[in-house]
């Protein structure tokens, strides 16, 4: 299996010291979707930016496959609102195509369309971000991201501000679509059932500074219902296994409470009471 990008020995600290990432091993294999779980700062948004390269490690080495011809090298979802709201929805989408100047050519106006009518979205094309749910804005901001068809798409908890049914729609559509266009695919979650639902592998990071404490092979092959996967006893079972793997790297993140609220007596504090 070609690997797309691995990484060997990483390790990272910011410039004031801050150790986020040490001794990573990760092998992205290609056309895989790989999950990264772990505590809040762990360093997984770290360990994006290195697989993106926009980081260089602090030491370790990061091997990229060549990018095939025709693909972007890679593009990126985050967490953040991105949505230029000048733009309808078709020109977001098209929004790579538009900087080349090619977003007026009928081949690029039909995969436009393709994409939005694949996501549902196909009524909305003349819309502007103020007029759509925040679940189609994060829709669009992801066919922003696919629509150059990336060799690599890094997800960073790209739909952690979307409703639970929501966000099963818009799981179905992501899987759906990095499967057909094989992009590779690094996903970033605080959602353990969304990182099963949509990847090959999962991985579990240490709290921080960030080790791969395990990595999982999911077993539900390459076609998948995703509603109907996460009800199955199969999936349920591993679901609990990683929670518990999980948990244990969770433990407020190392560090011990100075005081608990089942300490206090007071309901009020002494602010409120005093003078
Ligand atoms: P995560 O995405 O898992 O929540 P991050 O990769 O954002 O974690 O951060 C990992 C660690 O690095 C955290 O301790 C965080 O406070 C620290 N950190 C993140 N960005 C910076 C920065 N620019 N300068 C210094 N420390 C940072
Ligand atoms: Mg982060």
């Amino acid at each position: 299996m070609t690997s797309e990008v691995s990484l060997e020995g990483v390790s990272f600290s910011y410039p004031n010291g801050v150790k986020a990432l040490e001794s990573v091993e990760l092998t992205v294999p290609r056309a895989h979707t790989v999950s990264i779980v772990g505590p809040s700062g762990c360093g997984k948004s770290t360990l994006l930016a290195i697989v993106a390269g926009l980081t260089l490690p602090t030491s370790g080495t990061v091997t990229r496959c060549k990018v095939e011809p025709g693909r972007l090298p890679v593009t990126m979802v985050s967490q953040k609102e991105t949505l230029l709201p000048w733009l309808k929805v078709k020109d977001q989408v098209g929004l790579h195509f538009r900087l080349r100047r090619q977003h007026k050519t009928e081949r690029v106006r039909a995969w436009v369309q393709d994409l939005l009518d694949l996501v549902g979205l196909g009524d909305f094309q003349d819309a502007y971000p103020y007029q759509l749910s925040g679940g189609m804005r994060r829709r669009v901001a992801f066919l922003t991201a696919v629509a150059p068809i990336p060799q690599v798409l890094l997800l960073d908890e790209p739909f952690s501000s979307v409703d639970e049914p929501t966000r099963l729609v818009i799981h179905q559509d992501v899987f759906d679509i990095t499967r057909q266009y094989e992009i590779t695919t690094v996903l970033v979650t605080h959602d353990l059932a969304e990182a099963m639902s949509l990847s090959d592998e999962v991985i579990i990071l240490s709290r921080g500074p960030g080790r791969v404490a395990a990595v999982h092979t999911m077993p539900f092959g390459p076609e998948r219902d995703i509603v109907a996967l996460r009800e199955q006893p199969e999936f349920l079972e591993l679901y609990g296994k990683l929670w518990r793997e999980l948990g244990l790297q969770l433990d407020n993140g190392g560090r011990k409470r100075q005081r608990s609220f089942r300490d206090s007596t007071s309901h009020r504090p002494d602010w409120m009471t005093e003078g």
